[in-house]
């Protein structure tokens, strides 16, 4: 089969990374010349709005996927009519208007942070009247890895927030004091079979995830986190991975947001569970079976944020699991991963710190930070 992805990042790579073994092409679509899943795979360099490149993904393809949920949903819905698009529109709408996700997380009875729209600077003060402070302004749309958001500690900081933000759809929520956040990954393929991987437990640094732990020792709420994302699951009449971001407060959860899409916080299960993300995306897209979603151990995913440290110090440790996007270095932009496993989360700790030792003088790259997080 071939099969289209709109979007041609990493995620977009690591999808037919999983799908070459499975037998499959895969053509992307992405507007930048330099879309790293382009390496491998077949690529389109057009706009999402280029009708003449869409249809000619589609006549390429036989079925079509996202790497990113930024997609137009007019994008989506002329592909529609021409091949199936796994997850569909309904889903991507949703995902892309903090609103309407907090909207539908509340129809659904799924506990989210108290939330209002914000129009104007006066909406906001009422808002914040009823929310109180601390508060996350957010902007409604093209929010990721915590860009478009301002924390509004105190009354003396509304204004400067707004001129920060102002002039577009907001949502103010509430401050969450969650004791640490936690995801979960759910599979459903077009037969409505579903899978669940086990809970994620994230570190962020400045709104980016740069650590996972996996599986995040939660028995008090793992049935409910999979109750929630079953109740989006069905609600969307969703095809392929689901990622719903949790706030854990020890005895319930707070939902953040939904990714109609692979995550981040699955990398670990490349190396960590029996079938990963990525494999059992392509496999719920295409209505085959679903792999096991069993982990191995304990994993712990490391995001290398800015530039790659350098592979031959980092593969002198041998129990690392090496991957770098084939991106240009940046400040803030994801271009790797390691993963690390052991057989449970005491022996993962000595990994880790071992590991942080084979890359010595790395530690002080931006992507290192992770090993500054010790884990509770
Ligand atoms: P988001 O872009 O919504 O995923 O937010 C990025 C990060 O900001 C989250 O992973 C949290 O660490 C933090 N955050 C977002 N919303 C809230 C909230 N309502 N309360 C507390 N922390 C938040």
């Amino acid at each position: 089969m071939k099969i289209g992805i709109l979007g041609g990042g990493q995620l977009a790579r690591m999808m037919a990374l999983a799908g070459y073994p499975l037998g499959h092409e895969f053509v992307v679509l992405d507007p930048a010349k330099d879309a790293c899943a382009g390496q491998l795979c077949e690529h389109i360099c057009a706009d999402y709005n280029d009708e003449e490149a869409l249809a000619e993904l589609a006549d390429r393809c036989e079925v079509i996927t996202l790497d990113f949920e930024n997609v137009p949903v007019t994008a989506v819905d002329f592909l529609a009519d021409k091949r199936p698009v796994r997850p569909g529109a309904k889903a991507l709408g949703v995902a892309q208007d903090r609103l309407a996700e907090k909207n539908l997380f509340t129809e659904l009875g799924i506990p989210c942070a108290p939330f209002a729209a914000v129009d104007s600077l006066a909406a906001l003060e009422a808002a914040l009247g009823e929310l109180g402070y601390p508060a996350v302004l957010k902007t409604r749309r093209l929010g990721y890895d915590g860009k478009g958001q301002v924390v509004i500690e105190e009354p003396g900081a509304v204004n400067a927030a707004w001129e920060e933000l102002g002039g577009q759809p907001l949502i103010l929520e509430g401050f969450v004091r969650f004791k640490r956040e936690l995801s979960i990954i759910a599979v459903r393929s077009t037969t409505g079979d579903t899978v669940f991987y086990p809970l994620t437990e994230n570190r962020h640094k400045n709104g980016i995830l740069v650590t996972s732990f996996a599986p995040a020792a939660a028995p008090a709420v793992e049935p409910l986190a999979q109750r929630h994302i079953t109740k989006l699951l069905d609600h969307l009449d969703y095809c392929g991975v689901l990622t719903l971001e949790l706030f854990d407060l020890g005895d319930h959860l707070v939902a953040n947001e939904i990714a109609p899409r692979v995550h981040n916080s699955g990398h670990w299960t490349i190396d960590g569970a029996v079938t990963s993300q990525f494999e059992n995306h392509i496999r719920a897209v295409l209505g085959w079976p679903l792999g096991a979603t069993r982990a191995h151990g304990a994993s712990a995913m490391l995001n290398w944020i800015g530039a790659m440290p350098d592979p031959a110090t980092g593969l002198s440790y041998p129990d690392a699991h090496w991957h770098d996007y084939g991106k240009k270095p940046r400040a803030g932009r994801k271009v790797g991963h390691v993963n690390l496993n052991a057989t449970d989360i005491v022996a993962l700790q000595s990994e880790l710190a071992k590991f942080a030792m084979a890359l010595g003088q790395q530690l002080k790259n931006e992507g290192a930070d992770a090993f500054n997080t010790s884990r509770a």
